[in-house]
């Protein structure tokens, strides 16, 4: 039921796009800030939006996945991702995706629309590879399902630093503008190289917080119980109210399956039962399949 709502849904989503309401607006080879480019911008934003949703579903649904389904959601961003850098076969695009400044020196408006392209495009990409993250864990428990979490966060914390990347090559040329004086351009890209500087730095941290809590084997806010430990406990869990499945001792000896405590500590800090602090301040995870929704204008 619930997978063919989906199939609906993505369905109609892409319906539009067989054919596209921006044709003609403008030419294909001067597009980008006029009205075409505006609509674009939209759809595609809106697109990302959605997929954003229905990854978050699809992980929350754990082992509930339909393969069928995932593959499905993979071909479909994929086909939007190629279909729009083919609607826009221009190098323009495509230039700064691979950190080499746009031949010529864009209008503002331009630069903008393309860096927002990009920048929703590649997050589509990205959830591409979520998707297939997701296929990969189904079918999978406790450990695994940490395991997937992390994944999908490095795979987040990769495309942070990708994105923040992304729109370097286009307002180094934008501002690079000897038009305005060669003092002034020189000392404006400066500075943005600067500011540029610190968030990739920055970045980068994040990144390898990402790759270092994916090596940790253990876990890390507490340790596997022994078997008496978790007899003497009551052999209970007071999460899903069943015996014990691979048990884990929080610092506050209080017992839970690792199941349970591991989705419990993606959204909370604290032991479920007595509120004691025990997850120790983290990178933000996204666990949970999220992919972040703001626009890295600059
Ligand atoms: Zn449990
Ligand atoms: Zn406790």
């Amino acid at each position: 039921m619930l997978v063919f709502y989906f199939v609906r849904h993505l369905l109609r989503l892409t319906k539009p796009k067989r054919k596209p309401k921006w044709r003609g607006r403008r030419g294909r080879k001067k597009t980008g800030g006029g009205g075409g480019g505006f609509f674009v911008t939209i759809w595609i934003a809106a697109v990302m939006f959605k997929s954003n949703d229905i990854l978050k579903k699809q992980t929350a649904l754990k082992g509930e996945r339909k393969i069928a389904m995932l593959v499905g959601i993979t071909i479909i961003f994929m086909v939007h991702v190629f279909g729009v850098y083919w609607w826009y076969r221009n190098d323009y695009l495509l230039r700064p995706l691979f950190m080499v400044p746009p031949k010529d020196i864009p209008p503002f408006w331009h630069a903008i629309f393309i860096i927002m392209v990009n920048d929703t495009m590649v997050r589509q990409a990205a959830m591409t590879v979520k998707c297939m993250l997701l296929m990969y864990y189904k079918n999978s428990r406790g450990r695994n399902y940490r395991r997937q979490g992390q994944m999908l966060t490095l795979v987040e914390y990769l495309l942070l630093l990708y994105r923040a990347l992304l729109p370097t090559p286009v307002w180094y040329r934008f501002f690079l503008n000897k038009e305005y004086g060669s003092l002034f351009s020189s000392l404006t890209t400066g500075l943005y190289l600067t500011f540029k500087l610190t968030s990739v730095v920055e970045k980068v941290q994040s990144f390898l917080s990402a790759v270092k809590a994916l090596s940790r084997k253990d876990v890390h806010y507490g340790s596997y119980a022994t078997a008496e430990q978790a007899v003497a406990a009551g052999d209970m869990c007071a999460i899903c109210q069943e015996k014990m499945h691979v048990p884990v001792l929080l610092r506050c000896k209080h017992i839970f399956c690792e199941d349970c405590v591991s989705e419990w500590f993606e959204r909370e800090r604290t032991c479920p039962l007595c509120r004691a602090l025990v997850k120790p301040a983290d990178i933000r995870s996204f666990g949970d399949g999220s992919t972040s929704l703001f626009f890295q204008l600059f």
